[in-house]
C-alpha cells in the first residue's frame, strides 16, 4: 500500500511540474507578442532588376571574368556604399564595406553574403540558370536566392541609407564573400583573419542561414523564422575493404563489395546515437509557446520527454538532421570493369556532426555500428561544429524583435543549422554569430536552392530591404 501510495505521489507531483513548466513557458508569449510593431511597407522599384542583372554573371568560385564583371555592375549600381568599400591586402573577388556610425564607443556590427554560385546545366531548368529572367512574380537563376538577393538587399540598404543621409550610431560592416561555396578560404576565413590582425570586433554578425518557414510543423500555429545559433561540422569518412579479387567468372565471397555494402546498410539503418543540443533546446521552447497545449507539453519538457522527442523528430529527414550526426554514403568505388571482382572496394561517408561531437568521437560511433573489422575506416576531411552563440541577450532580441517587425506572421525561433556558412569564419571576432536569410520560404521553394529553377520573389527581395533597413536604423 506503502508503494502504490509513493508511486502514485510521484506520478501526481510530476505531471503538477510538467504542467507548471509549460504554463510558465506559455505565458511568456503574451508578454512577446505586445512587443509587435506594424509592418511598414515600401517598393523599391529598381530592386528586382539589380537582382536580375546579379544573377547574369555565373559566378562560379574559381572564374575570372564573371567575377569582374559583377563587381564592375555593383559598382556602378551602388556607387555611394563602393566610396565605403575597404581595401583588402589580397588578390581576391570578396569585398569588404565599413560605413561608419557616429558613435565609435559600440562595437561595430558585421552584415555577411557571398558573391559566389554553385554551378549549373542548363538542364532542367524553365529559364536558363544565367538568364536572370523575371517572369511570373521571381527573378529566376542560379544565385537568385543563394545568396546574391542578400547581397542586393543589403548593397540596396545601405546606398539607400547613405543618399538620404540618416543618422545612425553604429558602424556597419558588410562583408561579401567569393568562394563560400567552397570553403571560403580567400573570402570569409581571409577576411575574418584580417579582422582579428586588426583586432576589429562585433556586436554581432549575421549571415545567410534559416529563412521564415511556412508549415514546417503542422502542429505549430504560425510561421516560424529560424535563426541559426549554430552550424554542424561537415566530415567526410572513407570506407575500404580489401579481399581476395579475381575473374568474376569463378568468384570467392564474400567480396571486398559485398563486404562494404553490409556496412553501409548498417549506417543507413542503426544511424548515429540522437541527441537534443542547446539550439534545438531552445528551439523547441519556443515552438512550445505557439503551439497547441498538448504539443506543448511535450516539447517544453525534454528532461522528461527527450526519447520520444528524439523519435518523432527522427520520422522526417529535416527535423532529424537537428537530432543527431548523420552519416550518409555519397561515393562508392568498385572495379574498373564489369567482369573483374576487385580486390579493394571503397565509400565515401559524409557526415554532418552536431556540436560537442568530435571527429574521435564520430569514428568510434561508425566503427561500433559497422561492428566488421575488415572494414577500415579513415577520417579523410575533418571539421569541428562551429561554437553556439547565445539564444537571449542584446544581439539575438535585436534580430528577433527585427523579424517580428518585418514578418509580423512569424515568430522567431532558435535552431541548429545542418548547412555550411562562411559564418563559421566569423567566429573568431564575435561572441554572437547568427544565420538568418529574410525571405518566406516554403519547402518547395527551399528544394530548389543548389538545384534546377532556383528562384527568388520580388515580395521577397521587398521584405528583405526592408529587414535590413530595420535592423540597421533600429538601433541608431
Ligand atoms: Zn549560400
Amino acid at each position: 500500500m506503502v508503494i502504490v501510495t509513493a508511486i502514485f505521489s510521484i506520478l501526481l507531483l510530476t505531471l503538477a511540474l510538467l504542467i507548471i513548466r509549460t504554463l510558465r513557458i506559455r505565458t511568456y508569449r503574451r508578454t512577446q507578442d505586445i512587443s509587435r510593431t506594424e509592418k511598414a511597407t515600401e517598393v523599391i522599384k529598381e530592386a528586382p532588376g539589380h537582382l536580375s542583372e546579379a544573377v547574369r554573371f555565373a559566378s562560379v568560385a574559381g572564374e575570372d571574368a564573371p567575377f569582374q564583371g559583377l563587381l564592375h555592375y555593383l559598382q556602378e549600381t551602388y556607387p555611394l556604399v563602393h566610396t565605403q568599400a575597404l581595401e583588402i591586402p589580397r588578390k581576391t573577388y570578396a569585398r569588404v564595406f565599413r560605413i561608419e556610425g557616429s558613435d565609435t564607443s559600440l562595437l561595430p556590427a558585421l552584415l555577411c553574403a557571398h558573391l559566389d554560385v554553385v554551378p549549373a546545366s542548363e538542364e532542367g531548368w524553365e529559364h536558363p540558370p544565367f538568364s536572370g529572367a523575371i517572369e511570373g512574380d521571381y527573378i529566376w537563376g542560379r544565385g537568385s536566392f543563394d545568396d546574391k538577393s542578400s547581397v542586393i538587399a543589403i548593397l540596396e540598404t545601405f546606398e539607400r541609407i547613405l543618399r538620404a543621409r540618416h543618422q545612425r550610431r553604429r558602424t556597419w560592416y558588410i562583408a561579401l564573400g567569393s568562394d563560400e561555396e567552397v570553403r571560403g578560404k580567400d573570402g570569409g576565413a581571409f577576411i575574418s583573419s584580417w579582422f582579428l590582425e586588426q583586432k576589429i570586433r562585433f556586436a554581432f554578425v549575421l549571415d545567410e542561414g534559416g529563412a521564415v518557414a511556412q508549415g514546417f510543423i503542422p502542429q505549430v500555429r504560425h510561421d516560424i523564422a529560424v535563426i541559426g545559433l549554430s552550424e554542424k561540422a561537415s566530415m567526410t569518412a572513407k570506407l575500404s575493404v580489401e579481399a581476395a579479387g579475381g575473374h568474376s567468372s569463378t568468384p570467392s565471397q564474400p567480396t571486398s563489395v559485398g563486404i562494404l555494402a553490409r556496412a553501409i546498410a548498417r549506417i543507413e539503418q542503426k544511424r548515429l546515437k540522437g541527441n537534443i543540443t542547446y539550439p534545438v533546446k531552445k528551439m523547441l521552447e519556443a515552438l512550445a509557446i505557439h503551439s497547441s497545449f498538448p504539443f506543448a507539453l511535450i516539447v517544453g519538457n525534454p528532461w522528461l520527454f527527450r526519447p520520444l522527442i528524439i523519435s518523432v523528430f527522427s520520422s522526417s529527414p529535416t527535423m532529424n538532421a537537428l537530432v543527431r550526426s548523420t552519416a550518409t554514403v555519397t561515393m562508392v568505388q568498385g572495379a574498373q570493369a564489369s567482369n573483374i571482382v576487385p580486390s579493394r572496394a571503397t565509400a565515401v561517408v559524409n557526415i554532418r556532426a552536431l556540436p560537442g561531437e568530435s571527429t574521435r568521437h564520430i569514428e568510434h560511433s561508425l566503427r561500433k555500428i559497422i561492428a566488421d573489422e575488415r572494414v577500415k575506416i579513415e577520417m579523410i576531411h575533418t571539421g569541428t561544429a562551429s561554437r553556439v552563440s547565445p539564444a537571449e541577450g542584446e544581439a539575438f532580441e535585436h534580430i528577433a524583435r527585427t523579424i517580428e517587425t518585418v514578418f509580423p506572421s512569424a515568430v522567431p525561433v532558435p535552431y541548429l543549422m545542418s548547412g555550411a556558412s562562411d559564418a563559421l569564419h566569423y567566429e573568431k571576432v564575435s561572441d554572437y554569430v547568427y544565420r538568418f536569410t529574410p525571405a518566406v520560404m516554403n519547402k518547395g521553394e527551399l528544394d530548389r536552392m543548389h538545384s534546377e529553377n532556383e528562384r527568388f520573389s520580388i515580395e521577397n527581395l521587398h521584405r528583405a530591404i526592408e529587414f535590413y533597413t530595420h535592423l540597421v536604423l533600429r538601433d541608431s
